[in-house]
């Protein structure tokens, strides 16, 4: 394999000029694979079987493959060029593994810093996603590394680390980008008010909340700019290969098929096209502790290759979701996405930052946190947006403030205590060796 950091500097203009790029690349792609225990089985290397000579004659890879081959089936490089290793745990509960060399992180921390932040040496990013295990904290932490900026490893997933303190880090520092998910910088509002300060005027350094992870809706984007008075920017991308697509100032995510070519599977078919609509299917073109031919991601997309006014020859994503983040309610699909949208148009001064709703088999029922005052408005209005949009009966609920969200998760201390194994004559000793 060479070195990936040439290759990162290559433009192109044209989808034609994509193409010829990708296909220029896709012969490293399949050797590289031909490395791993999975992909030499599959095509029976050892058995005098031959590496196909181009994409269109491989198979998919699926979710399953690559629990079937935990813990060293994929991985294509010998142990010591390994710099990383990485599980996710899907729905199953079972572990799929995940290997990065020291290249492929250039690879996928520029990727990163494809995202329109403009980041740089005077940056100071808050990195607030889990770092245990998944990719995704460590994505942040190298792509913001490898441009100079400062990092703040706040994780989300760490005693160390209540609300109370990283309205303190966001604050203190003079914070300028974030890295989270979008449900994130809600909570930090609601923990930056019980801390007595103002979102959108006390934290005038941080200029953009850089959030992936979760399916964000236009409205929920639009509240979460006016909260912090901030760009919010979306990243999509995947636990096993990191960022994929960010969106220009059009409007329009781009899918980085410069790096990872893009294909549509009919799961109807089983047939894979380079656009339309279906599974989003992935090849990464500079992966080499752990190569995926063809991986299905399980994400329905639509995917079309047309002219941006930003001027970017990448092809448009567009995400459908998954099909099992919706619900049927009195014969309606009903999604989070599309609830959620509605929920945060509700006027901004109702300050509805929290809610919940369950599907029953007939209607909606849903909770909204709101101060007294608004209520009655605030219920009322969302019932009606919910029956005029989604045609389905929902019964809103008012709940006081505090009660999705509790203030002491909002304000509680953030120190962790140390192991212990000798205490005072009056000290509680029962929980000597936890931390906390
Ligand atoms: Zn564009």
């Amino acid at each position: 394999m060479t070195p990936t950091q040439p290759a990162l500097s290559r433009r192109w203009s044209g989808f034609e000029e994509l193409h010829a790029l990708q296909r220029e690349r896709i012969g490293t792609a399949l050797c590289q694979a031909a490395h791993s225990p999975f992909y030499r089985d599959r095509f029976r290397l050892r058995q005098g079987g031959t590496m196909p000579g181009s994409l269109a004659d491989v198979p998919v890879t699926t979710k399953d493959d690559l629990r079937a081959a935990y813990p060293f089936g994929m991985l294509a490089v010998p142990r010591e060029r390994v710099a990383t290793y990485h599980e996710s745990s899907g729905s199953s509960g079972r572990a799929t593994s995940s290997f990065c060399t020291e290249d492929d992180w250039v690879d996928i921390g520029e990727r990163f810093n494809r995202m329109p932040a403009g980041i740089g040496p005077a940056d100071t990013l808050l990195v607030r996603i889990p770092y245990a295990m998944v990719l995704a904290g460590h994505i942040g932490h190298f792509g913001a590394r490898a441009k100079g900026a400062t990092v703040v490893p706040a994780d989300s997933r760490s005693f160390a680390t209540p609300y109370g303190r990283v309205v303190r880090l966001l604050h203190d520092l003079g914070t300028t980008l974030t890295w989270s998910n979008p449900t994130e910088p809600l909570i930090w509002a609601a923990a930056a008010r019980a801390a007595g300060l103002d979102p959108r005027t006390d934290f005038p350094h941080l200029r953009a909340l850089l959030v992936c992870g979760e399916p964000l809706s236009e409205a929920r984007r639009e509240r979460l700019a006016e909260l912090w008075d901030a760009a919010v920017i979306e990243d999509y991308g995947a636990t096993e290969v990191g960022p994929l697509a960010s969106a220009c100032r059009h409007g329009r995510r781009h899918f980085y098929a410069d790096r990872v070519v893009p294909e549509v599977l009919d799961p109807a078919t089983g047939e894979i096209t380079p656009d339309g609509t279906g599974d989003l299917v992935i090849t990464p073109l500079y992966r080499e502790a752990m190569p995926l031919l063809r991986y299905n991601l399980e994400d329905t997309v639509r995917l079309s290759h047309e002219p941006c006014p930003c001027g970017s020859w990448l092809p448009v994503i567009r995400l459908a979701g998954r099909a099992t983040q919706a619900f049927d309610v009195a014969g309606r699909q009903v999604s989070q996405l599309q609830l959620e949208e509605l929920v945060f148009r509700l006027p901004a001064a109702y300050g509805v930052l929290f809610w919940r709703a369950r599907a029953e088999a007939r209607r909606l029922v849903a909770e909204v946190e709101v101060a007294d005052a608004y209520a009655a408005d605030a219920c009322a209005e969302l019932a009606a947006a919910v029956r005029a949009r989604l045609g389905v009966d929902c019964a809103v609920a008012p709940v006081p403030p505090g009660t999705l969200m509790p203030d002491e998760v909002l304000s509680a201390p953030g120190d962790v205590l140390k192991s212990r194994s000798l205490f005072g004559p009056d000290e509680d000793w029962s929980r000597g060796l936890l931390y906390y």
